[in-house]
């Protein structure tokens, strides 16, 4: 998919995105691990320094493979769907087992107890590179408000409310990509307003007014919001 170009202030990108440190590489938002290959054209990629850029890869490379397994209902790599994250479960045992310990039988079938903070820790990350790709707002602080579920424990009306988020009270910035996918409103983004980085795998929606909001659906699982007021 092709982004707009972002026109807005561009003293937001001279920073790290997460710390607000120095420039020095720039993350892929999101993370590679989530996705899979062939890997969509024109990536979105966020400043970010080296001691941020290689903080997450292990908790990302965890919230990847958790979400595939339970999405299996086991840790056994045959099991798995995605050719990358059997790769990985393959050559780190510990990363399986620790999974592994995670995973309990219970009557209603098979649940795991995710390490939440691991996975707050990425699920926040993915959002502020969003929120500046998107919106070009910088949200260096803690968010407000973290809510992770899967899917199959939404009502029917969360579910609605998560998929057609209400439009922002406010236009996002002048020349940030957003204003633009407002502006250019194909065909598709009048049904959806999602940006679809990988069909079934990744996808997210970044609104600016009263508060900054990312809402992130990971594999189809794992409905994310997060926001700053
Ligand atoms: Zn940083």
């Amino acid at each position: 998919m092709k982004h707009p170009q972002n026109y807005g202030d561009e003293r937001q990108l001279l920073q790290c995105v997460f710390c607000g440190g120095p420039t020095q590489t720039v993350d892929h938002c999101p993370s590679r691990v989530l996705l899979d290959e062939p890997y969509p054209e024109q990536l979105p990629t966020v400043p970010a320094c080296l001691p941020c850029n290689n903080s997450f890869s292990l908790d990302e490379e965890y919230l990847a493979c958790l979400v595939a397994c339970v999405l299996a209902g086991s840790t056994d790599p045959d099991n798995v769907t995605r050719p990358k994250i059997r790769r990985i479960l393959n050559s780190s045992p510990a990363l399986r087992a620790r999974i592994d310990q995670q995973k309990n039988e219970s009557a209603n079938g098979i649940v795991f107890q995710p390490e939440m903070p691991r996975v707050e820790s990425v699920v926040t990350k993915l959002a502020k590179g969003h929120a500046l790709f998107e919106l070009n707002e910088p949200c260096l602080g803690e968010p407000d408000l973290i809510q992770i579920v899967p899917v199959e424990l939404m009502t029917q009306e969360e579910r609605q409310n998560f998929e057609l988020p209400e439009a922002p009270a406010g236009w996002p910035e002048a020349g940030s990509r957003a204003m633009q996918r407002m502006l250019i409103m194909d065909e598709a983004s009048l049904v959806s307003p999602w940006v679809v980085i990988q069909n079934g795998l990744y996808r997210y929606h970044a609104a600016a007014g009263a508060a900054i909001s990312v809402q992130i659906m990971i594999a189809e699982y794992l409905a994310c919001k997060v926001s700053w007021d």
